[in-house]
This record gives structure tokens, sequence and C-alpha cells, in this order.
């Protein structure tokens, strides 16, 4: 069956996006063709809820389309590729999550730009890893399933992550900056207690 072929669609795009030919990212790319404002949902993702032994079952073609939504839980649309499933990755994306299956607009989109996210804010499988050639000037080179614990994308990405990752980067405390910040105000504490001890014996 050709992709063509009518079917009933699994997935929401917006009828401000359309696709185009991009060849030099593997085929299809998927382009603003109306003004998108920021915040605007971009499209949201529907599919069956696999696990990781029956992704591993799929062939390289369909395991591109795999979107990873839980620890151990993706979403796999059977049948041919809709349009919405032609959203590339970006280094430096204009579309982020809001939830685990929506994507929306991070800031105004003008007719013609490519909408893209960055997959570091959804996919953390070693499947999911490849050599990027995004053209942006930030580009990683190579995006890793361990992406999401770069402090950088942590802080550039926030509200904008797949929740399962955004738990688990709560659960590795906050951000280096901050964590930095709370490092300096708990040795001023300990000096403090030190000193306390010191004079202790004397009193
Ligand atoms: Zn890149």
């Amino acid at each position: 069956m050709s992709e063509d072929t009518p079917h009933p669609q699994t997935h929401f795009l917006s009828m401000k996006l359309r696709r185009e030919p991009y060849p030099e990212k593997g085929g299809y790319g998927i382009v603003a063709a109306s003004p998108i404002r920021r915040g605007e949902i971009i499209c949201v993702w529907g599919g069956r809820i696999v696990n990781r032994a029956e992704v591993d079952t799929l062939g390289d073609v369909e395991r591109s389309y795999v979107l990873q939504i839980e620890d151990g839980l993706f979403l796999f649309a059977p049948g041919p590729a809709e349009h919405a499933e032609y959203v590339n990755h970006s280094c430096s994306p204009n579309a982020g999550f809001a939830g685990q299956i929506s994507l929306v607009a991070l800031r105004n989109i003008r007719p013609g730009e490519e909408v893209c996210f960055d997959y570091a804010m959804s996919e953390s499988s070693d499947f999911a890893e490849f050599d990027c050639r995004c053209g942006a000037p930030d580009c990683r080179g190579r995006v890793r399933a361990d992406d999401w614990k770069r402090a950088d994308l942590q802080h550039r990405y926030r509200g904008h992550f797949s929740p399962y990752l955004q738990r688990r980067i709560d659960a590795l405390g906050e951000p280096l900056p901050q964590v930095a910040r709370v490092r300096s105000a708990g040795t001023r504490a300990s000096r403090r207690r030190t000193s306390v001890l010191v004079a202790a014996p004397a009193t």
C-alpha cells in the first residue's frame, strides 16, 4: 500500500503545515505553510503502545518512527506513514513537547521554516542515536541517548521535555548553576557550625 493510499488518520497535524522533500535528512520534513504562533499545537501523535521487546522486532525504518513516551514504553503507528511522522530533529529546534504526545511551537514560526524538535526531548534509547547534520550552528554532531542529562539542554528545554524525561531530570536535582549556589550556601553554613564547635570547649 502506498503512503498516499487513503486511510483513517492516526495523528493530528496542524493544517498550517505541509510535508516537503528533505533528501539531505533522508526523506521528508514538515514546513510551515502559514505563520504559527508560539504555543500553538503542531501535532498530536497517536498509535499503539509497545514495549522495548516489540520495538526490537521492527525494521530500521519503522523504528525511526517510534516515539518514547515512558520508561520502557513507546508509541508506534503501524501502517503507512502520515505527514505528522516526518517532523525532523534539530539541535536548534522551534518546537517542543507539551505532554507525552503533543508538540507545540517554542517561538513564532514563519512560513517556509521547517518545524523540528530536539530528539533529546523525548528519546533516551540506544537505537535512537544518530550522527546529526541538522546544520544548526550549535549542532551536537551526534544525538545520544543520554543527551537529556546535559545541563545546557535541561535548561534550554525546561518545560518541553517528554514528562518521563522531566521526571528523571527532576530526580537528578536542579541544573548545575543552581547546584553551585546551593553548594556555596552549604559551605558558609558548615563554616559557621565549625566556629561554634571550636568555641564550645572554652565555655
Ligand atoms: Zn544537529
